[in-house]
């Protein structure tokens, strides 16, 4: 169903990608938004088990595009070098299919909030678990189940 990757030499091994996701730090979440145009929204995010978790507010228009469908996509650059004299630009990206749902359950809400905390602000998981804990009821932790994943390194 999803399309193979023509540049076959170029495509990174599972591990490599798993490890790409897990360094990165941003990417853009892709829903189909209103009138058929795709909302391409940069996020923070957390890859756990081939999972993506992404911390929300309760409204807005992704939280929008989502009650429309649930099927996205997440598009992290981990590497962007520009070499003007070789006119290319040596990248690596990784882009994941799947399915985004609000997390109901508060242990897992819990646990997702806590593993974000641990990567954006190591050393604070004290402070961490008292802002999630001050902000319940104001934010939303969507989960992304990865059905298809692939990285891309140009050579
Ligand atoms: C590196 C990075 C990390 C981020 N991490 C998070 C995160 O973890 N959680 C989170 O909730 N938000 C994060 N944001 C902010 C996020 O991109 C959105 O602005 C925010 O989530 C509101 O999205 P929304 O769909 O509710 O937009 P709304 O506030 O409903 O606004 C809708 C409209 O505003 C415009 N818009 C919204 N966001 C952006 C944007 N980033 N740039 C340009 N135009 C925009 C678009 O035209 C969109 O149609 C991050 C942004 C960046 C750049």
């Amino acid at each position: 169903m999803f399309p193979e990757m023509r540049r076959k030499a170029q495509q990174l091994p599972d591990e490599q990608v798993r490890e790409l996701l897990e360094k990165g730090s941003a990417g853009v979440l892709s829903l189909a938004g209103p009138e058929g145009y795709p909302y391409g929204v940069p996020l923070s995010y957390l890859y756990r088990e081939g999972k993506l978790y992404f911390h929300s507010a309760v409204q807005g228009a992704k939280v929008e595009a989502l009650k429309q469908g649930d099927k996205a996509s997440f598009c992290v650059i981990a590497a962007d070098q520009v070499d003007p004299e070789k006119f290319t630009t040596h990248y690596a990206s990784v882009i994941a299919f799947g399915r985004v749902r609000v997390l109901e359950d508060p242990e897992q809400i819990q646990l997702a909030m806590e593993a974000l905390g641990r990567k954006y602000s190591p050393g604070y998981e004290k402070e961490a678990r008292v802002e999630i804990c001050q902000s319940a009821g104001h934010f939303l932790v969507l989960e992304m189940e990865i059905e298809h994943l692939t990285g891309k390194k140009a050579k």
